[in-house]
């Protein structure tokens, strides 16, 4: 069988090393250079590719063709593969034929690394053998030529969904569906909730399905279609005296009754708790003890990146959201505080809609700082309100501006709700650069 593998990048390389194992004469095609990393590992595999540009017709002397999520259906490759009417599959869809064990997996607009990366945390303290993989940065194709495991916990992105026809989770968690990457969904909504939804197509009687209550995609999915797994609806926002009280979680999951204290997560705002309920939902659904969940949620410290403390300058706490890279995942910041903020906020701008935003900037936020190179739709949208805002380009000045404003007490937070790639390499960079020049300010305020 021949397997040509569109995408040399994780996920690319991680399907030809996967299928070149399974015993397939394997081709990779990348449209633009592929990273060295990703080139050795095919070398050292024998395994054939090209770079800058795809040659169609060695591609279509293939069986079937895997394609990398970064890809849209609507790239010229594609476009050009349909008249000959070759199986592409994702490269999850092609790993899950050769996983043997349960695959738990999450999807949604805002906050999948940390709950996959929660529950996965669940599934290592209760001493299984569990894997963290997919979107999360580890190809869950290449996972599967390490070693084998009993779970696959699964970050999945809508790009990765999109073309699902036999992939079939145990349990599936759709996070929430807000407004995000609609540039490859023709700005659509339906179409972006669509792919996301594609998550259930498979499912059965048997599986889990856990989601937001109150989600108008899904409840409008979930009026029009027939769904067959067990269904889990969470309140996004605890509110007595329905199931959740402010202090307890309580959980009915399959006739067992579990309450467990809120404060034992550590990670800030009401958003990680919504998080933390997901995960604790499809823990206990995978049938990890409650006493396993109890002691392990102090220890989870979430990623870098999300509402990370990083420093206190002048005494002023400063915050790294830098991986907030949309409207909702940056409302969800400002939630989570009940002092003061200065925002810092900007970067390349997605068609970001501010305005719903406007409320909670009135309430929490004193001053706006602009770290973009076109800031004019922030200051549209915020010039109405009485609040300083300042423009920069060079992030330490954002922070020297920002504690320039700030009085002990309040709050500096980096909370973009924008793209990276305008000023930085990627959110990474940005955040770190972010941390580098805490440590800076706080390092000379000491030597003073
Ligand atoms: P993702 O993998 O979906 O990008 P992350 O866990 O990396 O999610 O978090 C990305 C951003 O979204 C961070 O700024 C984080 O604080 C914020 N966030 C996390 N969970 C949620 C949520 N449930 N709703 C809104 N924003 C969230």
């Amino acid at each position: 069988m021949q397997l040509a593998i569109l995408g040399g990048g994780e996920s690319g390389t991680g399907a030809a090393l996967l299928a070149k194992q399974q015993g397939y004469d394997v081709f990779v095609s990348d449209s633009s250079r592929i990273a060295t990393a990703y080139k050795q590992l095919l070398i050292a595999h024998g395994i054939p590719y090209e770079e800058n540009g795809h040659t169609l017709a060695k591609i279509i002397e293939a069986d079937e063709i895997v394609k990398s999520p970064g890809i849209p259906n609507k790239a010229a490759i594609i476009q050009q593969l349909q008249p000959y009417t070759l199986p592409i599959l994702d490269e999850i869809e092609f790993a899950a034929r050769y996983a043997k064990g349960s695959i738990i997996a999450v999807t949604g607009s805002n906050g999948k690394s940390t709950t996959t990366q929660l529950i996965h945390h669940f599934f290592t303290k209760a001493g299984c053998r569990a894997a963290l993989v997919g979107n999360i940065g580890h190809s869950f194709a290449k996972c599967l030529t390490e070693a084998s495991y009993d779970y696959y916990v699964l970050e999945l992105s809508s790009f990765q969904l999109e073309n699902i026809q036999y992939f079939k989770p145990a349990i599936a968690c759709v996070l929430n569906i807000t407004a995000d990457h609609l540039d490859r969904y023709d700005y659509a909504m339906a179409a972006y909730a669509k792919a996301k939804l594609n998550i259930l197509r498979n499912m059965t009687a048997t599986d889990h399905f856990i989601y937001p209550k109150e989600d108008p995609s899904i409840q409008a999915y979930l009026t029009t279609r027939t769904i067959l797994p067990q269904c889990y609806p969470i309140a996004s926002i605890p509110c007595p005296p329905l199931s959740n009280s402010p202090d307890v979680w309580h959980f009915n999951i399959q006739n067992q009754v579990v309450s467990i204290k809120r404060n034992l997560l550590s990670l800030l705002g009401p958003h990680n708790q919504y998080n933390a309920t997901i995960a604790i939902t499809a823990a206990l659904l995978a049938g990890i003890r409650p006493e396993t969940i109890i002691k392990a949620l102090p220890t989870f410290h979430g990623l870098p990146h999300r509402l990370e403390w990083c420093g206190a300058p002048q005494g002023i706490d400063c915050y790294n959201d830098s991986k907030s890279t949309n409207v909702a995942s940056t409302a969800a910041a400002l939630r989570s505080f009940k002092r003061p903020i200065i925002w810092i906020a900007g970067g390349k701008d997605k068609g970001n809609d501010y305005t719903a935003l406007l409320p909670l900037v009135q309430e929490k936020v004193k001053a706006i700082i602009c770290l973009g190179k076109d800031n004019r739709s922030l200051i549209e949208t915020f010039g109405c309100l009485a609040l300083p805002i300042r423009e920069t380009t060079q992030i330490i000045e954002a922070l020297r501006f920002a504690l320039g404003l700030a009085l002990p007490g309040e709050a500096v937070l980096l909370s973009p709700a924008c793209a990276s790639f305008d000023l930085f390499k990627n959110f990474e960079d940005r955040g770190n650069q972010f941390k580098t020049s805490v440590n800076i300010i706080e390092a000379l305020n000491l030597n003073r």
